[in-house]
């Protein structure tokens, strides 16, 4: 069976040097492996994803020599998310509750996402007569007990009981918008995806997604979660870095494509490049498995330590 891998970017601002590291070290996952690779923009979210994030991310990656095979968008897939509800309401998995983000901080647990579980209060509630179509509060899955255990080929440890350690999933919000958790299960399955490559701070989520895969019946795909690229203050590398090609370092596609490989442990030093160059030589175990910390100083991207 051949292998399918995605990339699958929130379309909620424009690329920041983190996504395009992710961006290139998925497609040099997949194309050393000779896999099909899709482009997923994952644009659900209403009140943050905007048409013009989508096609400013996409231009970034074909300016910096990524391509792909197929592209989605996921706004497009609604019938299959729909049809997905249906089967969960089917399975008796589904159940209305409007617990809000401060309640459910409020209970005081601690998720391994470093958000807040939810407790699971609203279990014993039954969807109204006309099911999860007619319900106008926010709409939960009950995930199935017990442990579950994605293989992480990095050799993450992933495994986790989400039901407990996370709480069930939102999976229709109150906006009626499609939450990330359920979508991003649909459309792995329906694509074939059998490897995610992705960020490390998604980790967490995945014995939560792997709960939904089995409710739904879909197979695992295997997963690597790679390093993070951080902000000096050691947050994420976020959206405050801009658009990574408008840098004063992003004078050339080679020149970035350079200073992302050194970033990401690649090569020593930060000389241009192309991504074609890059999987001549690419192997995991050439990658970094810390996170990086990056900054750019005087147009110039540099790796101020290893790890945060
Ligand atoms: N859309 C998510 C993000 O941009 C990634 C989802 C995934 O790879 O599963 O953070």
């Amino acid at each position: 069976m051949s292998e399918v891998c995605r990339f699958a970017p929130s379309t909620t601002g424009p690329a920041h040097l983190g996504t395009l590291a992710a961006a290139l070290l998925c497609w040099l996952d997949a194309r050393s492996r000779g896999a099909r690779l899709v482009l997923r923009l994952e644009d659900l979210d209403p009140d943050r994803c905007r048409p013009e994030f989508a096609r400013a991310i996409e231009e970034d990656l074909a300016w910096l020599g990524l391509d792909f095979d197929e592209r989605v968008e996921q706004h497009a897939r609604r019938a299959h998310h729909e049809a997905a509800m249906d089967r969960l309401e089917a399975l008796g998995a589904l159940y209305p509750c409007s617990a809000t983000r401060e309640e459910v901080r409020a209970i005081g647990r601690r998720a391994p996402d470093g958000g807040f579980a939810y407790d699971n209060r609203a279990r014993g509630r039954a969807l109204p007569p006309g099911g999860w179509r007619a319900s106008v509060e926010p709409i939960r899955a009950r995930l199935p007990d017990g442990v579950f255990r994605p293989l992480d080929e990095g050799g993450l440890d992933l495994s986790q009981e989400p039901a407990l350690a996370m709480g069930d999933p939102v999976v229709r919000r109150r906006d009626g918008a499609f939450s990330y958790q359920l979508a991003v299960v649909v459309d792995d399955g329906a694509a074939g995806v059998t490897r995610v490559v992705r960020g490390r701070d998604i980790a967490p989520s995945t014995a939560t997604q792997a709960a939904l895969q089995a409710l739904l019946g879909l197979p695992a795909p295997v997963y690597r979660h790679h390093l993070l690229l951080l902000e000096e203050r050691g947050g994420k590398l976020a959206k405050t870095h801009g658009a990574a090609r408008g840098a004063a370092l992003a004078r050339s596609a080679p020149a970035l494509t350079g200073a992302l490989a050194c970033c990401v442990g690649l090569r020593e030093r930060p000389d241009p490049c192309t991504p074609a160059e890059l999987l001549r030589e690419f192997d995991w175990s050439r990658v970094a498995t810390a996170d990086r910390v990056v900054s750019l100083r005087d147009g110039s991207l540099t790796l101020t330590a290893s790890g945060p």
